[in-house]
């Protein structure tokens, strides 16, 4: 388990932050009671964002430039949207160890601080989830709701598809060039790697299917034979008239042809 960072309180705007896990993203925050007993959280990256820009706007994320949470400078505080944030965070890869299996696993690293929340005990991993109640119910919950929405799920993915076909193609190309090299001497070493595996595999394959292969082959050529046969059949005429056409547009060059050839067989 790693161990919990712990964060001196900071005072900010008459306000106490103290260095909370929320969810599971280790932040300053300031929880207390509302007027009607619901929970009101104010976390300082937030509000220090707002003191200097104002009012986030609805489904704004404020993300910390340097991913570090306790550095709440305006300088590393930055709005994105919900899905902008997603793409920073979804590179980040933290290892984690199953408290049900303990596999060690790797996340994507969501949050800015998730090593701290190693701490957590209900930390497990993807397989060890889907076997839990709580998994196989939200498997359900999902199936259901996929069901259900099927047809608009196709028609969102088809439109997502036809506006992103460039994009997707053009970062493919880009990516198909970057690692050409690789790829190449990746397969190069597979292929060499796999060659006497290959080998004897056909060897196999050809020993115990001998009479198949013969017959298949065989099958081939009658049929090439007959389909150049057919097709004579269906353009001898053409091909009658074909030939006559050449010979007598080539007359000249082939009687020049059988002076020559007949001066060779004849020597005087
Ligand atoms: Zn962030
Ligand atoms: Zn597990």
């Amino acid at each position: 388990m790693a161990e919990i960072i712990e964060h001196p309180d900071v005072e900010f705007q008459g306000r106490t932050y103290y260095w909370r896990l929320k969810g599971t993203t280790w932040c300053y925050a300031n929880s207390r009671r509302g007027e009607s007993g619901e929970a009101v959280t104010h976390r300082l990256h937030r509000d220090v964002w707002e003191s200097v820009h104002g009012p986030i706007p609805e489904g704004g994320v404020v993300h910390h430039i340097d991913t570090n949470p306790a550095n709440n400078d305006p300088s590393n505080l930055e709005l994105k949207t919900r899905s902008t944030h997603a793409l920073v965070h979804s590179s980040e890869k933290v290892e984690l160890t199953c408290s049900v299996c303990g596999k060690v696993f790797l996340k994507p690293k969501k949050n800015h601080d998730i090593d701290s929340a190693k701490g957590k005990p209900a930390v497990c991993c993807r397989e060890c989830w889907f076997k839990s109640p709580g998994g196989i119910k939200s498997k359900e919950v999902a199936k259901q709701w996929n069901l259900a929405h099927r047809e608009e799920r196709a028609e969102y993915h088809k439109k997502w598809q036809a506006e992103h076909t460039e994009e997707m193609r053009r970062k493919r190309r880009e990516y198909e060039e970057a690692h050409k090299d690789e790829r190449e001497e990746y397969n190069k070493k597979l292929y060499a790697e796999n060659r006497e595996k290959r080998l004897a595999d056909m060897k196999l394959y050809y020993s115990t299917h001998k009479e198949e292969i013969k017959a298949k082959e065989f099958a081939r050529k009658d049929e090439r034979a007959e389909t150049k046969r057919l097709w004579h059949e269906a353009h001898r005429e053409s091909e009658r008239i074909r030939m006559r056409e050449w010979r007598l547009a080539n007359r000249e060059k082939a009687l020049e042809y059988d002076r020559k050839y007949n001066a060779t067989r004849r020597p005087k």
